[in-house]
């Protein structure tokens, strides 16, 4: 027996990250030791002192498998053996395409199945300054609301500039739906800076109707409230939400992100826009553009509304929808490996949220992996990462490598993801015809395309598994 399999692995946050990480690990034959700080010391936003409670909705978003990347993330949580997929299956409750749970019935599953499981022991204790030298293997799964004597540690040991604590998200559009008749690829004066090619941002053009409309509409759409506990954190360093912006004056955002200078519309050369909105690439495949400068606590669907009445961005589709929230997440793609260990400090692996995924099943997913990846190294072996064209695969390889960090002055774009299709490898070739069935077109293109992809993703997925040391100890 490895020196590993004698000391636990310590895992400092009972959420869903930290439940599944253990459930994972303990699957495998290792010990845990789970720290959990509820109900000795609460969180603004937890109610219980259940493991892998949901703070807020009791969705898990759409079951779609064939068609919906989250779906997909959720089979491919149930064939590795997931608890929090287990517990959700078991605790379901009618929400048609999408898997709701009993929010009682499914923390209660988990923290039964944990407290049962004998290679599990369970601390009620907050862990509140660095981890005892003798902790030789550590999972970091302590959310969004990460304890603050927690947060000075992490803080401490990965650089003070890598720790988050406000998210501010702009929008994210599919490359693929944006109309470019009308946008261009342009940077402002054509300046490579680094990295850069000169041609790095896509161009939308606004007239002044059309600014005015903008501002108008900004100004009028519908916002979500801040909680009472977040509305102390300073987010307005630096990352002020675009309709703050648009109320300081009519010319404001023409004088900010919206700037026309140093651009040429090469549709329309001798037109000088009055504004221009600029997306710049967002990951490393190129798939996926945000909209620079519009981090916003607009509603979603007014999201949808405005937007698409830029010019060019009248078909979007948005990966992501722009927010503003309290949140703790380190600039991973710069402190995390590829196994999600701290480059600092390798024996502190991340998980869940705090590593830059978004949502209960990408935080519970990145559990799952973390807790696999710790396993493997407790029997002395290299983790296996999972292929990019499966959903765990496509999540951790943004977190961890496949967001492209910002081309030019100012704040890390690092921002929490859920999953989605553009976090994938695009296909070798896009089906084009259903058999002896005609051409395909429009939606019906689309939702060929999908089953493609998570036809090939759960392809992957097997063949991981079935090469996956911990697959093997589970069963
Ligand atoms: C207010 C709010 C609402 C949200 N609503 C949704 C939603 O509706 N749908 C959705 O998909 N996602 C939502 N999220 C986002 C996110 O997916 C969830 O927060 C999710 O629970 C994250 O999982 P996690 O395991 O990373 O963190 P958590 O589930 O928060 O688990 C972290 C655990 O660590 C514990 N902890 C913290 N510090 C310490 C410490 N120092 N020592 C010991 N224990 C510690 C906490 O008590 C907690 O139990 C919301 C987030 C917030 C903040």
């Amino acid at each position: 027996m490895s020196g590993g399999l004698i000391n636990p692995v310590h895992v400092v946050g009972g959420g869903l990250a930290g439940s599944e990480a253990a459930w994972q690990l303990a699957r495998a034959g290792i010990r845990v030791v789970v720290h959990e700080m509820r109900p000795v010391r609460g969180t603004d936003a937890h109610l219980t002192g259940s493991l892998a409670e949901l703070v807020c909705s009791n969705s898990f978003r759409s079951d779609d498998r064939d068609h919906n990347a989250v779906g997909l993330l959720h089979e491919e949580m149930r064939r590795a053996g997931s608890l929090i997929l287990r517990a959700a299956d078991a605790h379901k409750v009618p929400a048609g395409a999408a898997l709701a749970v009993d929010r009682h019935g499914f923390s209660a599953a988990v923290q039964a199945a944990l407290e049962a499981e004998p290679l599990v022991e369970i601390r009620r204790q907050e862990v509140a300054g660095l981890p005892p030298a003798d902790w030789d293997q550590v999972i970091v799964a302590t959310g969004p609301l990460t304890s603050p004597g927690w947060t000075q540690a992490i803080l401490e040991l990965s650089g003070e500039s890598n720790l988050a604590f406000f998210d501010a998200i702009a929008p994210i559009v599919h490359k693929d739906t944006i109309d470019f008749d009308v946008a261009w690829f342009q940077s402002r004066y054509d300046k490579a800076g680094p990295g850069g090619s000169g041609a790095d941002y896509l161009n939308c053009p606004l007239d002044r109707a059309q600014y005015d409309a903008l501002v108008d509409a900004l100004l009028a759409g519908d916002k979500v409230a801040f909680h009472d506990w977040e509305s102390s954190t300073p987010y307005f360093d630096g990352c002020l939400p675009i309709e703050v912006m648009a109320e300081r004056g009519r010319e404001t955002l023409r004088h900010g992100p919206l700037k026309p200078v140093g651009l040429t519309n090469p549709h329309r050369p001798t037109d000088k826009p009055y504004a221009v909105v600029q997306l710049r690439q967002d990951n490393r495949l190129g798939t996926l553009f945000n909209i620079v400068g519009f981090q916003t606590k607009l509603k979603h669907a007014e999201q949808v509304r405005i937007f698409r009445a830029i010019p060019g961005l009248e078909h979007a589709e948005f990966a992501r929808l722009g927010g503003l929230h309290r949140n703790s997440f380190l600039n991973s793609p710069r402190v995390l490996d590829a196994t999600l260990r701290l480059k600092a400090d390798p024996r502190l692996r991340f998980a869940g949220q705090i590593t830059g995924c978004e949502g209960y099943v990408e935080s519970a997913a990145i559990g799952l992996l973390a807790g696999r990846f710790a396993a493997a190294e407790q029997f002395g072996e290299a983790p296996s990462v999972p292929p990019p064209t499966t959903a765990h695969g496509a999540l951790v390889n943004h977190i961890t490598g496949g967001h492209i960090d910002t081309i030019d002055a100012g704040p890390a774009s690092f921002q929490p993801m859920n999953v989605n299709f553009g976090l994938f490898p695009p296909l070798a070739k896009s089906p084009v015809t259903v058999p002896g069935g005609p051409r395909l077109r429009g939606p019906a293109k689309s939702l060929a395309r999908k089953k493609a992809l998570t036809a090939r993703a759960l392809a992957d997925l097997e063949t991981w598994l079935s090469q996956d040391r911990q697959t093997a100890a589970a069963e």
